[in-house]
């Protein structure tokens, strides 16, 4: 089983397009806040209008309607080969193909740049270096992370960095160190977090969670002065 979701059509994300979600089921981390827990946990009762090859008919048929396609999850990276086969039929229907990663796997991000399988890459980036490790699964490594910044920053293509901002994950202190470890980068997002639906709502009980806009315009200040554009969505 490969897609556990679809979204025919969204303005959001992929910058400049109208793009079809495609959503891979199973995830190696474990963000409190995360809003596709199903996905994130591994989809084991998916629809079967899922079928590969209906995902692929939709796609076709819908050609003139969308400008790409979206590859996220769960964490698509860790599907390698059946990602790359995803994204090889994706582009063989003219599409442009955009990837949302964890980071976690460099090695297949990598893959996928040098095979010219991919025209923007969106990186996560959870929390800094001393805090990671408590939202990774067992097997996962920090060191991971770094290398997927550098192959994305490296990589020649369209990219962003972006980050959730939730208390108490985030403060400015943790965004500043994030800033370090992406330097120079040429777009990096910082998100409102949304309350509904999420991976282990027991982590924000009795807890500040959300940042008024003024407060993000704070975090946003700090990361201005690191990277190319930092913008708040
Ligand atoms: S938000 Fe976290 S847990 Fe959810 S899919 Fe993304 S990386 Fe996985």
């Amino acid at each position: 089983m490969k897609f556990g979701g679809i979204q025919k059509n969204s303005l959001i994300d992929y910058p400049g397009k109208i793009s079809c979600v495609l959503f891979l089921s199973g995830c190696n981390f474990k963000c409190p806040y995360c809003h596709n827990p199903e996905l994130a946990k591994g989809c084991t009762n998916c629809l079967s209008w899922f079928r590969e090859n209906n995902v692929y008919d939709f796609l076709k048929s819908h050609k003139p309607f969308l400008d790409g396609v979206v590859i996220s999850g769960g964490e698509p990276t860790l599907h390698d080969k059946d990602l790359i086969s995803i994204c090889q039929r994706v582009k063989a229907l003219g599409y442009p193909v955009k990837l949302d990663t964890n980071g976690s796997r460099p090695d297949v991000i990598q893959e996928i740049i040098r095979n010219k399988l991919v025209n923007y890459l969106a990186m996560d980036i959870k929390t800094d270096a001393l805090h990671y490790s408590s939202l990774m699964k067992q097997g996962c490594d920090f060191s991971a992370i770094l290398s997927s910044i550098q192959v994305i920053m490296e990589s020649g293509l369209p990219y962003e960095f972006k980050t959730t901002c939730v208390k108490p994950l985030i403060n400015r202190q943790v965004i500043e160190n994030i800033c370090v470890m992406i330097q120079g980068a040429r777009l990096y997002a910082l998100q409102q977090f949304q309350e509904t639906g999420v991976l282990n709502p027991e982590f924000f009980q009795n807890k500040d969670r959300c940042y008024t806009n003024e407060e993000i315009r704070g975090l946003k200040s700090v990361a201005d002065q690191w990277v190319g554009k930092c913008i708040v969505r």
